[in-house]
């Protein structure tokens, strides 16, 4: 999971950062308004975890424009305003949950994890494509039934094309969703990992088809 979090207190926005990686998220941090807007049309996210008071643009401005895009990135906003009125104002304003400051950082994890479950159970009920199925709960892929033993970076790979099948995804997006931003690794490297799958999945009914100038997409006969 790879979110945008927009935080202009440095002490909180650093905290959360190195906990939520910690935690297997990828946290890009941006601590004005106008940044965040930005970096949404730009870049692709699984979720936002917005501030509401912030330099250059205001949470509510930034979270409007998103949705003015007609951008369904599920939004968290994070207020110390938790009176009932920023709650109904934000959420008719296009958020999906809200977390009052101070909070718990496991309650903070839940929250995004419920969102984009629900915001990806909306397309799949389940991260599947024709025979191949992903166990949420043992954490593997099964092809036909059996175990498709992948590294985890393969792994990585195919649980992004999987998430929307028959969509493509760009190298840079495969690329954002897999790798850390302080990793040095080139959009070609995903080519390597698609290669590898390809071979995995010789045969099984499923195939990752590559669309010229758009990228890959994973596809059932
Ligand atoms: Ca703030």
């Amino acid at each position: 999971m790879r979110i945008l979090l927009v935080e202009d207190e440095p002490s909180l926005g650093t905290w959360l950062s190195r906990a939520l990686e910690h935690a297997g998220i990828q946290v890009e941090w941006v601590g004005d308004g106008r940044l965040a807007d930005r970096a949404l049309q730009q870049h692709d996210y699984d979720a936002l975890v917005l501030d509401l008071g912030l330099p250059g643009l205001d949470g509510h401005s930034v979270l409007r424009r998103l949705r003015e895009r007609d951008q369904r990135l599920p939004a968290l906003i994070l207020t110390a305003r938790a009176s009932l009125d920023e709650r109904v104002h934000a959420l008719n304003a296009g958020a999906d949950d809200f977390l009052a400051k101070p909070f718990e950082l496991a309650e903070l994890e839940a929250r995004l994890h419920a969102l984009v479950r629900r915001a990806r159970g909306t397309e799949h009920p389940r991260l599947a494509c024709g025979p191949l199925v992903f166990d949420g709960v043992r954490k593997q892929f099964a092809l036909h039934g059996e175990p498709l033993p992948l590294s985890p970076r393969e792994q990585a790979v195919l649980r992004v094309l999987v998430q929307r099948s028959g969509e493509p995804f760009s190298k840079q997006q495969i690329l954002e969703r897999v790798f850390s931003d302080d990793e040095d690794v080139h959009p070609e490297a995903v080519e390597v990992f698609v290669h590898r799958l390809r071979k995995r999945l010789d045969g099984s009914g499923v195939r990752i088809v590559t669309l010229r100038g758009l990228g890959y997409a994973l596809e059932s006969d």
